[in-house]
């Protein structure tokens, strides 16, 4: 059965313990900070923040409020970056986890053509573009946890609730029971169907659409119409098959000489 995360924005204090989990469980750098215009720290997903809080103060009930909005990759039951990786770099394994393989599985496909990054419609795939041999990271919906039975990191660590992890149904009957056992909730699963729907699902005591949420999408699946749209940028006409060749044979080279630990098993008996 696959698996889902119900995020309570309502119950979110702000307190990123989520994002430190996510590190140390991933063994991600810590990365260096500084001031900016706005709460947000880090201001933006990279290949080394998989998670982050987003600070929002918006207007409610005539009172200024704080709300904090987690995100990170949203698992979609149909991913765009799948289905736009012509070397099948992601899979969306029967668990709900999309995972890269060369990092996860230590299959070496990808050429770093970085059109999962363009299909993603939440911008989540990073590239580590100070790599020498770099990957395309993101949250992997803690696969490795998982497979044992365990939650993800930031769930575990979650000090308010704010995250809850289940079955994919059951997290969306939850999400239904508390949107219509309380008036202050906004009457609406963000997740349930955006994009033919998501594994991390989303409810609020605000509009979605003022905490950055992109509201009035399709809940059609973009794999129907992203490799139409992927088909027709600008590279084709420069020959970019022959170099997508060209960089996939030096990746298959790269794999001989810089081999990764394999860290899970192989995924089986894929849905
Ligand atoms: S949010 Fe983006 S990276 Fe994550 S599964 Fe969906 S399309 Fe892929
Ligand atoms: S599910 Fe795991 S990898 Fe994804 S944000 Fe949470 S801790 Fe990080
Ligand atoms: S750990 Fe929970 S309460 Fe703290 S920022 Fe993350 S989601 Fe919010």
């Amino acid at each position: 059965m696959p698996k889902g995360v119900l995020v309570d924005v309502s119950r979110c204090i702000g307190c990123r313990s989520c994002q430190v989990a996510c590190k140390s469980w991933n063994d991600l750098p810590a990365t260096p900070t500084g001031f900016n215009n706005n709460w947000d720290n880090p201001p933006d997903l990279t290949a080394t923040n998989w998670t982050r809080v987003g600070y929002h103060l918006i207007e409610k009930e005539g009172q200024l409020k704080w709300r904090f909005v987690k995100t990170q990759c949203m698992h979609c039951d149909e991913p765009a970056c799948e289905s736009a990786c012509f070397t099948h770099s992601f899979v969306k394994t029967k668990e709900g986890a999309v995972i890269y393989k060369p990092t996860e599985l230590n299959q070496d496909y990808c050429v770093g053509c970085r059109y999962c990054m363009i299909a993603c419609p939440f911008s989540v795939p990073k590239f580590e573009w100070d790599k020498a041999f770099p990957f395309v990271r993101k949250c992997r919906f803690c696969y490795d946890r998982m497979k044992e039975g365990d939650k993800p990191a930031c769930v575990t660590t979650c000090p308010t609730g704010a995250l809850q992890f289940g079955e994919r149904e059951e997290i969306l009957a939850e999400a239904h029971q508390r949107i219509d056992s309380n008036p202050n909730y906004i009457k609406h699963v963000y997740g349930e169907k955006e994009y033919g729907g998501t594994s991390w699902m989303y409810i609020s005591d605000v509009p979605f659409e003022e905490l950055g949420f992109k509201t009035n999408v399709s809940e059609k699946p973009i794999p129907l119409y992203s490799w139409d749209i992927l088909k027709w940028t600008p590279w084709i006409f420069v020959g970019w098959g022959a170099i997508l060749t060209a960089l996939y044979t030096y990746n298959k080279r790269r794999a001989e000489v810089h081999h990764e630990e394999e860290m899970y098993a192989p995924v089986q008996d894929e849905e």
